[in-house]
């Protein structure tokens, strides 16, 4: 196996995983390269990160024949019973943006003492192969939500994340060190470790 077939269609995230897979001598190709019609979708209507993580990939492996990669992420929060979790993008509704997911976030979380603000960002990388067997990659990074935002870096829900043992919110701290305590970094060390133990 020398290519991957990436689900996602971020550029960024592809290349991430290729810096894994790239050290085994794999590529990841992007669903264009790979002849994958941009209309050819995925719902994902799963109830966890892994679900829906398996169902992308899975998707693109059975239609292209070939080994596919594909991950799922979002926010975790305790005091919310998980929420929004799988419903990260779209907490605020079929409209929403970064913008209203964010209040959404801290409205719920109206008075709620800092001790009971805990959340985690979670990251499941999952890989399948054209013989049926899958390598699953779960990362997650613990922290707390602010009670206001502050940072304007990053994306999503990072600027009212204040991982654990920082300073700096996600929204503050540099790409660099995102990259080192990230979810999406632990989901990607752990399948390196997965790779090496298949024996790619
Ligand atoms: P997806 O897995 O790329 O579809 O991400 C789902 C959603 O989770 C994003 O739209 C964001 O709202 C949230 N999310 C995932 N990872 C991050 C992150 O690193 N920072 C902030 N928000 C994130």
């Amino acid at each position: 196996m020398d290519t991957i077939i990436a689900a996602s269609k971020n550029k960024h995230k592809i290349e991430e995983m290729e810096r894994i897979t790239g050290a085994f001598g794999i590529r990841v190709i992007s669903r264009s390269e790979a002849g994958i019609p941009d209309a050819f979708d995925v719902e994902e209507d799963g109830v966890t990160f892994e679900e829906n993580s398996l169902k992308k990939a899975a998707a693109i492996m059975n239609y292209s024949g070939k080994a596919a990669i594909a991950d799922d992420s979002g926010l975790v929060v305790d005091y919310l019973d998980g929420a929004p979790g799988v419903h990260s993008a779209r907490f605020a509704g079929d409209e929403c943006d970064d913008e209203k997911n964010n209040d959404k976030i801290l409205a719920l979380l109206k008075d709620v003492p800092y001790e009971k603000r805990t959340a985690r960002f979670v990251s499941v990388i999952t890989l399948v192969f054209p013989d049926g067997e899958k390598l699953v990659a779960r990362g997650e990074c613990e922290g707390h939500i602010l009670t206001e935002r502050r940072g304007s870096g990053g994306f999503g829900y990072d600027p009212l994340f204040l991982p654990n043992g920082e300073s700096l919110t996600f929204g503050e701290i540099s790409a660099e060190r995102k990259n080192q305590i990230s979810h999406r970094a632990g989901a990607l060390q752990k399948l390196e470790e997965l790779i090496r133990e298949k024996g790619l």
